[in-house]
């Protein structure tokens, strides 16, 4: 006799993070404050990485880890050069090292950039009693949160927290102080089945940005960006002919750089919507599993060679979204986790030279960057797509799937 045992693996219950962001409002006394603790912290986090640095890099490579650098604080402290570092709250100064070993950890594990040295201007601090940190209403916008020798911060309250605060950041970026707040919350999240007819496969194109295996382009507003550009390159001129650090010289550089997070802005937002459309619609989403490395790499060859103002433009495009193509990956990640669906990572060699008629690979395949013709069976597509749709294959074949030619099939969830 056979048993067959049906469980239901319809949904998941997940804790679910979220930081939500504020403006905030202070008085001068708390900027003064807060600019000396972010300064600190900056200062704890870029000798920590410093120290890292170094010891990997004398004849015989030591790597450092987090307990360590946290060790040695309080006698760091002790140390009458670095006194100042006795205001700061420890646990906030032990936050600072522990986002440093975050950020390590993420560049080892391909998923993110090696670590850079925090700016001047640039910087943040942790409060990580979470229970203490609850903001209390005082008018319709506005709300303020007690910490610890700073008093009572004004925020502008435009969201509601929902779920359990755990942490506090304050940040400072480009001369404003912001709060977030990270959340924590039980979710009830649906599982999708793993269904062929709804899988698809992202490719980032040449010529347009996003190229999808059904077939589709998503487009970035490149004609936008350039713009932006030409604008930054006008004011790089004018401000090269400046006085370093006179008047004139800061005014230009706030503007380049509020251009810079126009142009991050446009990018961010694209990847946004892309990617919740498809982690909403697919229960399966195959993307190529590029690390940080191969990227910049080849980044910088397809610029390298620009050409004409087409091959110029799609050379911009294609920079431009490789930078971002980290952050799509980390936004399908929890998009897709968030409506159920699954994200698979494929390996990217060769997916626009196969083709997918006859799998014959070949350079040859490519003559030119947009055609794909296959000099085995002579199969003729658009190279994006036909890479689009490689991805997916490869990504279901990891399943154990195969693409749906007819009905969907329903496949069992097996733990
Ligand atoms: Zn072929």
């Amino acid at each position: 006799m056979t048993l067959t045992f049906v469980i239901d693996h319809s949904f998941i219950v997940e804790k679910w993070r979220q930081g939500n962001k504020f403006r905030l409002s202070l008085t001068k006394k708390q900027k003064v404050i807060l600019l000396r603790w972010i300064g600190s912290c900056r200062f704890v986090y870029n000798c920590g990485m410093e120290h890292r640095v170094t010891c990997y890099n004398r004849q015989y490579p030591k790597s450092v880890f987090y307990f360590e650098q946290q060790n040695a604080l309080p006698e760091i402290k002790k140390d009458p050069d670095f006194d100042w570092l006795r205001d700061v709250p420890s646990q906030s100064l032990q936050l600072a090292l522990r986002n440093l070993d975050i950020a390590f950890g993420r560049f080892f594990k391909g998923i993110g950039k090696f670590p850079k040295r925090k700016k001047k201007g640039h910087g943040n601090v942790t409060f990580p009693q979470g229970d203490k940190l609850i903001p209390v209403p005082i008018s319709n916008k506005k709300s303020v949160v007690q910490i610890p020798k700073l008093g009572k911060l004004k925020f502008i309250h435009h969201r509601k927290l929902i779920g359990k605060i755990k942490s506090a950041t304050i940040s400072l970026c480009a001369g404003k102080f912001y709060i977030s707040f990270l959340t924590e919350e039980e979710k009830v999240i649906p599982l999708m089945p793993l269904d062929p007819k709804y899988a698809i496969g992202i490719d980032m194109g040449v010529k347009k940005s996003i190229a999808l295996s059904n077939d589709k382009f998503e487009n970035l507003d490149v004609e936008n960006i350039i713009k932006i550009e030409k604008r930054i390159e006008k004011l790089q001129r004018k401000l090269s002919k400046q006085e370093k650090f006179s008047g004139r010289w800061k005014y230009f550089q706030k503007i380049i750089s509020r251009l810079h997070s126009q142009i991050a802005n446009i990018r961010r937002e694209f990847l946004h919507r892309v990617s919740r459309e498809l982690a909403e619609s697919q229960s399966i989403v195959c993307m190529e599993d590029l690390r940080v490395k191969n990227m910049s790499k080849s980044a910088k060859g397809s610029l390298q060679n620009p050409g004409k103002n087409v091959a110029q433009k799609s050379g911009l495009n294609k920079s431009i979204l490789r930078q971002g193509w980290g952050m799509f990956r980390t936004m399908l990640e929890y998009k897709c986790k968030k409506f159920g669906s699954t994200l698979v990572l494929v390996n990217p060699k060769n997916t626009s030279r196969e083709c997918r008629k006859c799998h014959f690979v070949s350079k040859e395949n490519r003559k030119t960057q947009e055609n794909f013709l296959c000099v085995n069976c002579g199969h003729d597509e658009n190279a994006d797509l036909l890479a689009s749709k490689n991805i997916k294959r490869r990504g279901l074949a990891s399943l154990g799937l195969e693409e749906a030619l007819e009905a969907p099939t329903i496949i069992a969830l097996a733990i």
